[in-house]
């Protein structure tokens, strides 16, 4: 072990979402002599963060690149959908990915700029590098030149993230990338092959069909998305059939081959038999296991679960007095809000004083969007958990279909679908899920999660009165 360099109250394992929220609220707001390790680029897996000029590799990964890009799929979209309005729009050229990607690129630097701003402002000291337990109150941290230094201190949070599961063991699966990839790509691939069938595969699956590539989806079952509601579930694989990305259903991978240049050949079955396809993209989406190979937990005494996630309890202690974990590697709801809020009201009942001595996040009706085309949003139960809970007789669901005013203009070929549902339980009608796709769903849901968060029922549902003429107004006047 290198000798003891440093101590302080607080070392944060992890420059992401959850780490640094939590470490920012420890010395920031509460003044405890906070330390944050990184071995990548601040920011983690959401907004990551390309430090190596464009053209070379670039390591973008995940919600800010994600949502940009899903923008510049919406926008052709709309440029197809602006002719039902009597624009003219003749695109003279393909999207132009390249120049895209650069500005992306671009836009991500700035944000790392602010991190690393943000970070000295709440006087957190950042170290570069890779954090490994070697006791329960010290850590060694190994820097990019190799040179190790040990830091002991009184409280550490392991806020390590995670990283795309590798693919299965068939033969050449390697000429496949992940959705890190996704967002290293230069130039825009033809034709392209996703395996998978969650949030990753289904997003990646609309960005790349809506920007001009041909885009072939291979999942496991008959549909995808299968954690979400049913009506999600068959609505979006419909659409997505209809506006032209093949679903290839019941699907197995057995041998890519490597063609000429970029081009490979995948080897697959399907619901039609066997077949093969030349791609000059695979992508693997098959979901994420968590950072902690090389993290040291049994030097601490840290237990994980099963699939190696770290385990902890509602108030995100581990089995080790004063090692806690949050985030992705603890493997709960993945997702960056979660880790921001569960490291903030970490932070507060650490160093906050008595006030916060119960200080946690809620996991409860935690609301989420798919940025699928069109948009999911969820929150609450589904249908089916609904009745397994309370028993079919003690829900009552409204949902409703129907054509936004935005497509009324339009051919019926290009109208995208519109579907709400409210599962409610009990006589007084208690709003226990609430699920909608359509344009605008992502913007849509997060006031509705307030309502559904404050235990709101369908008569308060109810005695809103509508915003004329929207979508949204569908989900306070449901019969
Ligand atoms: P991370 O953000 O992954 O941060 C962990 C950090 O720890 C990393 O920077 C890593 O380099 C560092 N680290 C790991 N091991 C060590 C070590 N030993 N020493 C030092 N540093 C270490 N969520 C949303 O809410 N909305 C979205 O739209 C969304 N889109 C997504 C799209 C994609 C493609 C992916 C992959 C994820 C997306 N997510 C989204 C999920 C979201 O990115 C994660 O839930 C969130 O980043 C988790 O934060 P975290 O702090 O737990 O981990
Ligand atoms: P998910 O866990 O959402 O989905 C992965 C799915 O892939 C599995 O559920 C499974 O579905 C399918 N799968 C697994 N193995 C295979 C296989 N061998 N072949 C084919 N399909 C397979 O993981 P993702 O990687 O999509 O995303 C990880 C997490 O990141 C998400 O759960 C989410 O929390 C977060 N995220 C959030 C986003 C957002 O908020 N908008 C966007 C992107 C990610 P099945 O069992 O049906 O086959």
């Amino acid at each position: 072990m290198a000798p003891i360099s440093k101590e302080c109250d607080f070392l944060v394992v992890g420059g992401g979402s959850g780490g640094l929220a939590c470490a920012r609220r420890a010395s920031g707001q509460w003044g405890a002599k906070t330390i944050a390790v990184e071995s990548k680029y601040l920011g983690g897996t959401c907004v990551n963060v390309g430090i190596i000029p464009y053209p070379m590799l670039i390591q973008l990964i995940s919600c800010v690149p994600k949502k940009v890009t899903w923008n510049a799929a919406a926008i052709s979209e709309t440029l197809h959908e602006a002719k039902s309005y009597g624009f003219n729009i003749e695109q003279t050229a393909p999207f132009d990915w390249t120049t895209f990607v650069k500005k992306r690129t671009a836009y991500v630097k700035r944000l790392n700029g602010i991190y690393e701003k943000n970070l000295d402002k709440d006087h957190v000291e950042y170290i570069h590098g890779r954090a490994h337990l070697v006791s329960k109150n010290e850590v060694e941290i190994v820097s990019d030149d190799g040179s190790k230094e040990t830091i002991r201190a009184k409280k550490i949070l392991l806020a390590t993230g995670g990283h795309p599961n590798l693919p299965p063991s068939t033969p050449g699966s390697e000429l496949g990338i992940s959705s890190d990839g996704f967002f290293e790509l230069e130039k825009q691939p033809k034709k392209a092959a996703l395996v998978g069938a969650g949030y990753i595969a289904v997003e990646m699956a609309g960005m790349f069909h809506h920007l001009g590539t041909e885009t072939h989806l291979f999942i496991r079952h008959d549909n995808f998305l299968r954690t979400f509601d049913p009506m999600v579930q068959d609505k979006i694989i419909s659409e997505y059939e209809k506006q032209g990305i093949i679903i290839h259903r019941n699907s197995s991978q057995s041998k890519v081959e490597k063609l000429n240049g970029d081009w490979k050949r995948l080897h697959y079955k399907d619901s039609n038999g066997e077949g093969t396809l030349d791609i000059d993209c695979l992508l693997w989406a098959i979901g994420r296991a968590p950072e902690t190979e090389d993290l040291g937990l049994q030097k601490a005494g840290v237990e994980m679960d099963g699939k190696g996630f770290i385990k902890v309890d509602e108030f995100q202690n581990t089995n080790v007095e004063n090692i806690y974990s949050l985030g992705d590697v603890c493997g709960k709801v993945e997702l960056t809000p979660v880790a921001i809020a569960a490291g903030r009201a970490l932070g507060n009942r650490l160093f906050g004083g008595p006030e916060y001595k119960n200080s946690k996040l809620d996991y409860t009706n935690i609301p989420s969007v798919v940025f699928a085309h069109p948009e999911v949003g969820s929150i609450g139960l589904t249908e089916p958990e609904a009745k397994e809970k309370f028993g079919e007789e003690n829900i009552k669901i409204y949902k409703t279909d129907f054509t936004a005013m935005y497509y009324a203009m339009m051919e019926p070929e290009d109208k995208g679908p519109t579907s709400f549902k409210l599962i409610c339980h009990g006589p007084e009608e208690k709003v226990v899920g609430l699920h909608i796709l359509g344009a605008g769903c992502s913007e849509m849901l997060q006031g509705f999660g307030v309502a559904v968060k404050m235990g709101a029922t369908k008569k308060d549902f109810d005695s809103c009165v509508a915003i004329h003429p929207t979508s949204a107004e569908e989900l306070v006047t449901l019969k």
